[in-house]
């Protein structure tokens, strides 16, 4: 495809604070914004040019959008993919659906990478309840119990470290098909964030080492340090490999833990990444920006850490009263989402501090 000229209309499906940052990135570059997402506290429509709030199944509305826009994108990963194919034909789509349908489901995802040659968890699936005790048995105690689909920052998961904990696993996950997933015995996490542009160039951030707590992004730091840098290198391999596979294009993050047996592939994100913030300050050009000149075919920008050290730190719930504390800091460069409600667990914005 021809570069999309600065000025055309690129369609974000979803309307959370990745595509609020997805859509400044785009007007920085001359680009109008369409958010489609339905009702909720969209913060990304603060700052689109247009936008329609509808259901992901509606044809109608879905049609009109396409439209409308010169390329379309997705910022959440949980868009149902079958009323996306009815739109594929009107307006290129990037990422490719098939991006999102291995991202949905959590097996499919993880045989796909282990056919690639990653190492992954062991897991065993369990489709109903009366198949979780053998499931538990295959992986071993303690394990994690993760919903095949909709899962994200730590919700549909339940651990299970004793037979009693078996009992009422499968109500606290939703009662959906889930896995039951090995424990990974690792030293750190961290990710691949990685650009893939429409003729298969592919440039890599540096990878963030990151802390969850309670299954939700607390903090992504770099350098990373030894263990994860000795690792980066088959990593990068492994997520380059996904990304050609679906020939894919835009921004694309890989999970990881840092075992001592080397990289184990946890999950990946068909998007724009939590982990990757830290380049809108910290890198020569942002996630944000990248992706967006990968899904309207412009030269992508580079992608090297501009300062010694650089730490991302979420801010949840009510951190983000502490808005005056942060800005009084010179290193700290902060980010509020301007969601309407600061609920215990939700992600409000995020300060990086950048450290020469
Ligand atoms: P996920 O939603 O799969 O990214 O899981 C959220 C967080 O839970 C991860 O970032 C880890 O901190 C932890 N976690 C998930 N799966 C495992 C596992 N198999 N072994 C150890 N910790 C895990």
């Amino acid at each position: 495809m021809a570069a999309l000229p600065p000025g055309s209309t690129i369609g974000i499906l979803g309307g959370g604070q990745l595509g609020r940052m997805l859509a400044v990135a785009a007007a920085q570059l001359g680009y109008r914004c369409h958010i489609y997402a339905p009702p909720g506290d969209n913060v990304a429509c603060d700052v689109g040019a247009a936008y329609t709030v509808a259901e992901y199944d509606d044809l109608a509305a879905l049609k009109a959008f396409a439209d409308a826009c010169d390329v379309v994108t997705f910022e959440f990963e949980n868009v149902p993919v079958p009323p996306l194919e009815t739109i594929t034909g009107l307006v290129p789509v990037y990422p490719p659906l098939k991006a999102l349908e291995v991202a949905q489901d959590r097996a499919a995802e993880k045989n796909f990478v282990r056919a690639l040659g990653g190492k992954t968890a062991e897991f065993a699936l369990a489709e109903d309840e009366s198949a979780l005790p053998a499931a538990i048995d295959a992986v071993g105690m303690p394990c994690i119990l993760k919903t095949i689909r909709f899962g994200y920052d730590g919700k549909g998961q339940a651990r299970i470290t004793a037979r009693g904990d078996i009992a009422g696993a499968w109500e606290r996950t939703g009662s959906q098909p889930v896995i039951a997933e090995a424990m990974v015995a690792f030293d750190a996490e961290y990710s691949v964030i990685l650009v893939r542009g429409q003729d298969g160039e592919i440039r890599f951030w540096d990878s963030p080492r990151n802390l969850h707590v309670g299954g939700i992004l607390a903090t992504s730091t770099l350098p990373a340090g030894a263990l994860v840098e000795r690792q980066q290198q088959d990593a990068r391999a492994l997520a380059a490999a996904v990304a050609s596979a679906l020939d894919y294009v835009g921004v694309f993050t890989a999970e990881f833990f840092a075992s001592a047996q080397g990289p184990v592939f946890n999950e990946i994100a068909p998007r724009v990444h939590n982990s990757g913030h830290w380049t809108i300050e910290g890198a020569a050009t942002s996630q944000f920006e990248n992706h967006i000149r990968a899904i309207c075919g412009l030269p992508l920008g580079a992608t090297d850490t501009v300062a010694e050290r650089v730490e991302m730190e979420n801010l949840i719930g009510d951190d983000g009263d502490r808005f005056e504390q942060i800005l009084s800091d010179p290193a700290a460069s902060l980010h509020l989402y301007g969601k309407a409600e600061a609920r215990p667990g939700r992600k409000i914005g995020h300060v990086t501090r950048l450290y020469r």
